[in-house]
């Protein structure tokens, strides 16, 4: 064959195999759309939905079902499905289990493109959407229709914090049928145990503490139960949401230090909030580990550990400009969204805008803590606070 074969077809089909027996510790990246089968039998048999085996680069390679693996080991799950990016996640999941005529209740305080999407579905799906109180518990049987499917949960909320009474929102919803979906990216799936207080599903943003870089966008759906699983894995599927498999390897690289990184975040980011705590320009410490932030007793009951995020709000007599020239005068807080990676970073919000209702006077400055000596960030915060 190699005789009569011109070059430009060897370029393509080597005779080459490296030899078996490579052993080594990082993982694969295995990159592939096209998946090879033995012979069209072997095709024919290949099932895309079960992870047995592999069909196409979108349904998982081995580098992505490894991470997928890893990442329902630390929730206690049994099923992953990964997405491009925390928000698609929840795309995927809302897309999964929602239909028109269906109802949908989010909280008040949920990341902010979540309710862009839940507005545009209501707007152009006609699914219904409610929005609620995120302290209301098991007040939340009060709000559930006939057609209510899912109830979307936050804990601890975007931006202002309140952790909510999971367990008692669980038990509510499964006393008529509804599915209960966590965005659990705050305790990085390490510090709250979503399934045993009755989550149906767990949704992660991987952008943050699972890559820990700043550098990846990714997202996660994390289920035990095999039927959510096969109606999360057909919504991946039609929506064709695959992730890149160097962004994969990369997740798999920092996912070995996350444990430590997220306790180091802890640790500083309760230092920083304890300080802040004593200065007169704060007027409250949006901490779930602090007494101040609603549902703080929540989080001693069920989480076991914090993240490195927090608000702080400021004495309702700074204005807006004197705040911002807080948050301008920070030197090793960065201006910028996201979080969960190693620097330090600060963005005021506006929450009047953000929220339903906003009970609060004073600006609201959101912190993520990160790893540099926690006695170099409070000296920076110190010299920023002479600015006001
Ligand atoms: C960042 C974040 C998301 C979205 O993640 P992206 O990867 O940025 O799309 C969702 N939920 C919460 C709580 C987040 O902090």
């Amino acid at each position: 064959m190699k005789d009569r074969q011109s070059l430009q077809t060897t370029l393509i089909h080597s005779d080459y195999q490296a030899p078996d027996g490579f052993g080594a510790l990082p993982q694969a990246i295995h990159h592939a759309s096209t998946v090879l089968f033995d012979n069209v039998a072997a095709m024919r048999a290949r099932n895309w939905q079960d992870k047995s085996g592999y069909t196409y680069g979108l349904h998982g390679t081995p580098t992505t079902f490894t991470l997928e693996a890893r990442l329902a080991e630390i929730e206690e799950g049994r099923h992953c499905v990964l997405a491009p990016s925390g928000l698609a996640a929840i795309v995927l999941v809302n897309f999964a289990f929602l239909k028109t005529g269906d109802e949908v209740l989010i909280p008040d305080n949920v990341y902010s493109p979540s309710r862009e999407l839940a507005n545009w579905l209501q707007q152009d799906f006609g699914i219904a959407v409610r929005y609620y109180d995120p302290m209301i518990g098991s007040g939340i049987a009060g709000l559930i229709q006939p057609n209510t499917r899912l109830i979307w949960t936050e804990a601890p909320g975007s931006v202002s914090m309140e952790v909510p009474d999971l367990p008692a929102i669980c038990q509510a919803a499964h006393d008529k049928g509804v599915l209960v979906a966590l965005d659990n990216t705050w305790s990085a799936g390490l510090a709250l145990p979503a399934f045993r207080l009755g989550v149906d599903i767990v949704m992660q943003a991987l952008t943050k503490y699972q890559s820990g870089g700043s550098d990846v966008l990714m997202g996660a759906v994390i289920t035990q139960d095999k039927t959510l699983n096969s109606r999360l894995e057909s919504a991946h599927m039609r929506l064709g949401f695959g992730i890149g498999a160097d962004d994969a390897y990369l997740l798999l690289r920092s996912l070995p230090t996350m444990k430590l990184r997220f306790e180091a975040h802890d640790a500083a980011a309760r230092k920083v909030a304890s300080w802040l705590s004593n200065r007169p320009e704060i007027a409250t410490i949006l901490h779930p580990a602090f007494p101040g932030c609603p549902g703080h007793a929540f989080w001693q009951r069920d989480f076991t550990g914090a993240g490195g995020l927090f608000s702080i709000l400021f004495d309702p007599q700074y204005t807006e400009a004197q705040t911002d020239r807080f948050v301008d005068g920070l030197r090793l807080f960065k201006i910028g969204f996201s979080w969960g990676g190693v620097h330090s970073l600060a963005v005021p919000y506006r929450m009047k805008g953000m929220r339903g209702s906003w009970p609060h006077q004073g600006q609201l400055v959101r912190l993520n803590i990160g790893l540099e000596a926690t006695d170099d960030l409070i000296a920076d915060i110190e010299q920023a606070l002479q600015l006001l």
